[in-house]
């Protein structure tokens, strides 16, 4: 059986595990944090999740339809091409990446496969909708988010991935990848423990939290930003043993 080490408990390193599982893989997620910390900066999320979708239907097959709201939505459209210019704009213009493209391209397929999985979605009538005459209109793009919001979404993947057989270590901080004839063959913790893989995914965060590294990475004014989310993606620049 393949064997996968997750580094990172939040919604990166949730749907890789699940995937994983899902396919028959032996997984483990291993975390730096402990129960409070479990999610990271995903857990601190509203837990919206833009798509590109091409209408009502698409939505719908997405939501619990019983809901008598429902029926009073107008979500529009938002093609893929407006996904695309949204992303543009953040960027300068600048053309898509293929990751980017991936991104929009994957972005309804993958929602539909997490509801398909168990996780659930609700509209975001509250801040993503105007109320007029009686009929909730979407705007923006951004028009679902899992129930529960960031907290709901980590804590019901890791359900859905346990179910399948997925292990969690809390309190795991992963400080090196293991390799062996020039390959990655798995991980060994901060307190020593090593453990085997065929697949090592890192999903980890990035270094937001490391005062030091923003510094000396986007400029010393960053050293004195605020972090809103999770102290712990420190940045952990896992060295190869
Ligand atoms: C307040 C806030 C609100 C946001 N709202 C939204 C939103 O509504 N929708 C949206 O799309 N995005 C939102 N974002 C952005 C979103 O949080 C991130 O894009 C997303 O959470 C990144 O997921 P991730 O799995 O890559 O990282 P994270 O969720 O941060 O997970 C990384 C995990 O790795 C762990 N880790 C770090 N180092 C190690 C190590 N060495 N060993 C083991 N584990 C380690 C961390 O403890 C953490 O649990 C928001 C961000 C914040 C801060």
């Amino acid at each position: 059986m393949t064997r996968v080490a997750v580094v990172g408990s939040g919604n990166a390193g949730l749907c890789a595990a699940l995937s994983a599982a899902e396919l028959g893989a032996e997984v483990i997620v291993l975390e730096a944090g402990g129960a409070t910390d479990f999610g990271g900066n995903s857990r601190y999320t509203a837990g919206a999740m833009r798509f590109a979708y091409r209408g009502h239907d698409d939505v719908l097959a997405l939501v619990d339809a019983e809901d008598p709201r429902i029926a009073a939505c107008d979500f529009g459209v938002y093609a893929e091409a407006e996904f695309e210019a949204d992303l543009r704009r953040f960027s300068g213009g600048a053309e898509l990446n293929p990751l980017q493209r991936l991104l929009v391209g994957e972005s309804r397929p993958t929602l539909q496969w997490l509801a398909n999985s168990g996780v659930s979605f609700e509209p975001i009538y509250s801040r993503q909708a105007v109320l007029a005459e009686g009929r909730y209109r979407f705007w923006g793009g951004l028009t679902l988010a899992a129930a529960g919001e960031g907290e709901g979404l980590v804590n019901r993947e890791r359900e859905l991935a346990e179910a399948c057989g997925c292990e969690f270590a809390l309190n795991a901080p992963v400080a090196a990848l293991r390799q062996s004839q020039g390959r990655v063959v798995g991980v060994r913790t901060a307190s020593g423990v090593e453990i085997d893989a065929d697949a090592v995914v890192l999903a980890c965060g990035g270094f937001e939290a490391n005062a030091d590294q923003r510094a000396s990475l986007i400029g010393a004014a960053w050293r004195r930003a605020r972090v809103r989310g999770t102290a712990l993606n420190q940045g952990a620049g896992l060295t190869l043993a």
